[in-house]
C-alpha cells in the first residue's frame, strides 16, 4: 500500500500499489485522481511486448486515423504529402514514398440513420527505400462523433442523420452507454 493527499480535499489516504487511478474516499469529495504509479504499472503489464515496430507504417496509419476525423467533420483535405513530411522530420528519414491513392471512400449507416460524411477510406501507398520497392494499404475507419453538427468541433455535423428534420446520432448506443440498447427515438 502507498499513500496519497488529494488534491481536492486534501485527506491522506492509502491505495494499492496495483492502481494507476484512485477514488478520494472522503463522500463529500470522491476526487478521481491519478496515483503516479502509471508509467510503472504500464512497464510492468507490457513487459513481454519486446516488438520492433515499422515505425513509417504505424506513423502512416496514425496520420490517416486523425486525416479522415478532420475530414469527415471539417472537410480539411487528405494531404498525404503532409503526413510524409511530418514522418520525415520526426524520424530523420526519407520515407520513400512513391505514390499514393485513394481505392475507395464511402460513407456510414447505422439501424436505417445514414452518415453522409466519410466513415471508409482505403489508401494504398508505394514506394522505394533503399534497393526494395514495397506497397501498403490502409483501411481506415471512423468511429462515432458525439459532437452535434454545427458546433466547431463538428461543422459537417459527421456521425449524425437529419433526414428527417430532427438530428439522430449513429452511434448512440456506443456513445452514451456502451450497450446495445434502442435509442429512445425508436421507443414505441
Ligand atoms: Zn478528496
Amino acid at each position: 500500500m502507498s499513500s496519497i493527499t488529494c488534491s481536492d480535499c486534501g485527506l491522506r489516504f492509502r491505495f494499492s500499489r496495483e492502481e494507476d487511478n484512485c477514488v478520494c474516499p472522503n463522500p463529500l469529495c470522491c476526487k478521481e485522481q491519478p496515483t503516479g504509479l502509471e508509467g510503472r504499472i504500464r512497464k510492468k503489464i507490457e513487459k513481454y511486448v519486446n516488438l520492433d515496430l515499422p515505425k513509417m507504417t504505424v506513423g502512416r496509419a496514425v496520420g490517416f486515423a486523425a486525416a479522415i476525423y478532420e475530414f469527415s467533420t471539417h472537410n480539411d483535405r487528405i494531404d498525404v504529402g503532409s503526413i510524409e513530411n511530418r514522418l520525415q522530420k520526426r524520424t530523420g528519414m526519407q520515407t520513400g514514398m512513391e505514390k499514393s491513392s485513394l481505392k475507395m471512400i464511402a460513407t456510414r449507416a447505422n439501424g436505417g440513420l445514414v452518415d453522409n460524411r466519410t466513415g471508409l477510406m482505403i489508401y494504398v501507398i508505394s514506394g522505394t527505400t533503399g534497393h526494395t520497392s514495397w506497397t501498403t494499404a490502409f483501411v481506415v475507419f471512423r468511429g462515432s462523433r458525439g459532437t452535434p453538427g454545427g458546433d466547431d468541433e463538428n461543422p459537417q455535423g459527421a456521425g449524425w442523420d437529419d433526414s428527417t428534420g430532427e438530428s439522430h446520432n449513429l452511434d448512440w448506443a456506443a456513445n452514451f452507454t456502451n450497450a446495445q440498447v434502442p435509442a429512445p427515438w425508436r421507443r414505441v
